[in-house]
């Protein structure tokens, strides 16, 4: 396959180029910009070849702008199926990143692209490339695929009605999996395809936890594993389940030792606080703890402003992502968060004390009736310090279990040993106070036999103390 007729190169070297604010030409959709979709649909009728562009084209485009962005592929082939989409559309991610001059970012409706400058300057001033690019990598990359036609929409207007296609078809992508559970299947399936950004990350996705990006479902994975299954999802026998609340099985630890090269052994899939799953970088939230309250709360990518402990999820993604596990800080989906499953092993659904509120509005349905409004969101509580007054008004039931009462009682709870995994420092025995913070007495953080690695650390200052009871 050959791009020599393109002004700018194309390949996988070009996958982690990064185009900084002051280096871009325009940007299409991400978090400023409301409607913004891609998406795959098999279609045996399309003209294979053929590029469309319904609003301002690159050229048309001001500099230094944000414009939507929809990006509609429709593929054709004997063998396709609807259950391939989605897997199909995650390679839209890839495929553009490696146009050297584009930067994309996200999936679904949080799509997020930046084209540079100097790409534009050297040629790159239109969709149609951009589309004959994706068509020419489709095809040589999916075999299966024989032919492929692409839309881009990026007016205001014309976007509205194929977003709300998109929508639809999210939906009912979602609502299709939420019927099934991991007890009711005898295989799971794992990706690898963020390999190239965090390395030792790979998913683990069964019915009850949909891929961390969201984009991948049980169904989807198990498509793809089927007509590829040598390719970058694969079938993950579960073998022997050793715990069932924490979801860890045998078959998902040798799957992960395997493709993590042994940095990661163990993998308890349905907690954030114990061997959580990795995350790489693409989550659609982040399920954070609270050690003040003991509890979790979820914030997700769309969310303008601080979550409930005072940061963005842009400083949360730092500390989340990257193939590590991270007690405390889950890369997770949104549709896990409606799961029975999620996170059971560290209380499930009862410890969510706080969600973005736009968030929460999308997830209500999916959770237990009488707990919905004992969540709080920054329309209810905007500081950490108020978080407790209102969940004891609210009844959450959080406030009746003992890790609660001993967090904002300032006891100190049995000492427990934390395993982490990573590399650098080795630290031996170690044991310090945080004075000031989860209460009177700060709390004690024993290290045995650890070895840390930190790419930052975060000590917030904390103004007042939480009130009592
Ligand atoms: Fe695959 Fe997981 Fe990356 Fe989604 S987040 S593309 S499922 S590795
Ligand atoms: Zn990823």
């Amino acid at each position: 396959m050959s791009f020599s007729d393109m002004p700018v190169d194309v390949g996988p070297v070009y996958e982690g180029e990064r185009i900084r604010g002051n280096q871009m030409y325009v940007e299409l959709g991400g978090p400023k910009i409301d409607k913004k979709f891609e998406l795959v649909r098999v279609n045996q009728k399309v003209e294979d070849g053929k590029v469309t562009i319904h609003g301002p084209d690159l050229k048309d485009m001001e500099q230094g702008s944000r414009y939507p962005i929809g990006i509609f592929v429709e593929v054709a082939g004997k063998e396709l199926e609807e259950d391939l989409e989605a897997v199909f559309e995650r390679r839209i991610h890839e495929f553009c990143n490696f146009v050297n001059g584009i930067m994309h970012l996200n999936q679904r409706y949080t799509n997020w692209m930046r084209v540079s400058i100097q790409a534009f300057e050297k040629g790159l001033n239109s969709f149609e490339m951009l589309g004959t690019i994706l068509i020419r990598l489709f095809k040589a990359e999916l075999p299966i695929i024989e032919k492929a036609q692409v839309t881009f929409y990026t007016d205001a207007k014309m976007i509205e009605e194929p977003h709300a296609m998109a929508m639809n078809i999210y939906n009912a992508r979602d609502e299709r999996a939420r019927g099934l559970h991991d007890e009711d299947v005898d295989m799971f399936y794992g990706c690898v395809l963020c390999q190239s950004f965090a390395p030792t990350h790979a998913c683990c996705i069964t019915p009850d936890r949909t891929s961390l990006c969201g984009s991948i479902n049980w169904f989807d994975a198990r498509a793809a594993a089927k007509v590829d299954p040598k390719g970058p999802l694969f079938e993950v026998p579960p073998g022997e389940c050793y715990n069932k609340e924490a979801g860890e099985f045998e078959g998902i630890n040798e799957m992960i030792k395997k493709r993590s090269l042994g940095e990661i052994e163990r993998i308890y899939l349905y907690s954030g606080m114990e061997y959580p799953h990795t995350s790489c970088g693409c989550f659609e939230a982040i399920d954070f703890y609270i050690p003040e309250i003991d509890g979790h709360g979820i914030i997700d990518r769309n969310h303008d402003g601080p979550a409930i402990n005072g940061l963005p999820f842009s400083a949360m993604a730092n500390q989340t992502g990257g193939g590590k596990q991270m007690a405390g800080f889950n890369g997770i989906s949104i549709q896990y968060i409606g799961s029975p499953k999620y996170q059971q092993y560290d209380g499930g659904q009862a410890t969510i004390v706080w969600m973005g509120k736009a968030l929460k509005d999308r997830v209500a349905e999916f959770l237990p009736a009488d707990l919905v409004d004992k969540i709080a969101t920054e329309e209810d509580v905007q500081e950490i310090n108020g978080l407790q007054a209102w969940l004891e008004e609210k009844k959450h039931p959080i406030i009746e279990t003992d890790g609660y009462k001993a967090a904002v009682g300032g006891e100190e709870e049995e000492e427990e040993e934390y395993e982490g995994e990573g590399a650098m420092v080795p630290m031996g025995t170690q044991s310090f106070m945080i004075p000031g913070a989860g209460g009177a007495g700060g709390f004690k953080i024993i290290l045995k036999n650890c070895k840390i690695h930190a790419e930052s650390v975060i000590i917030k200052k904390i103004d007042s103390k939480p009130k009592r009871k």
